[in-house]
């Protein structure tokens, strides 16, 4: 496993840990209470709570496992999603309270996303794939309103929107263009795709991407040489390699 995965894997559960730690603190103060309101209360959201953690250490373990295998335990896909969704958030502040930068734990995160989708092994046909991309990329000084038709670009070359737009051409994919993350959701209802190559920073990425769950998506990372949301860049081997698993089934 890279280390850049084993980032994220190594503080999921880490939480995991704390998580299990909290609710052991917290149950052992309530259910000495005289009470037995609040003792059969205590009782009853901890079997609640039992039930939820195995269910998100199994969806732990199954990532892991998909990793190492390179394959996903399509069976256990439920259960990858709960992981995902109640240990991420925790996994951030636990890595910021160590001292590990957001972006850092996020750009893992997208990587572990990214092999997880790797090892779906699912072909999805070229007009079923949407590449979006961030507004950013567009030249700051472009006079041509390219979120409301991409066909608007002169292919001028002045930014990276020509070099996608021969990209998206080449495999017959569906490119568009948003400014956050509405338009980028409507985008997504209008064009109704079964893959989702997304640019972006580390932040909207992460949120993206668990936002279109169970939608996959491949998220690329943005480069940002003139600081964050202006005239950014991207590799377009990283996207065409993207959307080569897409195409391709891993
Ligand atoms: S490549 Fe297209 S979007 Fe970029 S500056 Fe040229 S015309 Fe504008």
């Amino acid at each position: 496993m890279k280390n850049s995965k084993r980032l994220y894997i190594g503080l999921s559960f880490a939480s995991l840990v704390v998580i299990g730690l909290i609710f052991f603190f917290v149950y052992n103060l309530v259910r000495f209470q005289n009470y037995p309101l609040i003792r059969g209360i205590a009782a009853g959201l901890a079997i609640g709570f039992i039930i939820l953690f195995v269910l998100i250490a199994a969806g732990s373990v199954a990532i892991l496992l998909s990793i190492i295998r390179a394959r996903k335990i399509t069976s256990l896909e439920g259960v990858i999603r709960i992981a995902t969704a109640f240990l991420f958030p925790v996994a951030v502040q636990l890595g910021k309270i160590i001292g590990i930068a957001k972006d850092r734990t996020l750009g893992s995160f997208i990587e572990v996303n990214n092999y997880m989708v790797k090892t779906y092994r699912r072909i999805i046909p070229a007009g079923r794939v949407v590449i979006l991309a961030p507004h950013c990329l567009q030249d700051s000084d472009c006079p041509f309103k390219i979120t409301t038709d991409i066909k608007n670009c002169r292919r001028c070359g002045k930014c990276a929107i020509s070099g996608l737009i021969e990209v998206a051409e080449k495999h017959g994919a569906i490119l568009r263009v948003a400014t956050g993350g509405t338009l980028a959701r409507q985008i997504l209802k209008d064009t109704n795709p079964k893959g989702v190559i997304a640019i972006a920073c580390e932040r909207d990425l992460s949120l993206g991407i668990k936002d279109a769950t169970p939608l996959p998506v491949m998220g690329v990372l943005n480069d940002r040489p003139n600081g964050p949301c202006h005239n950014t860049q991207v590799d377009l081997v990283k996207v065409e390699e993207a959307l080569g698993i897409m195409l391709n089934g891993g």
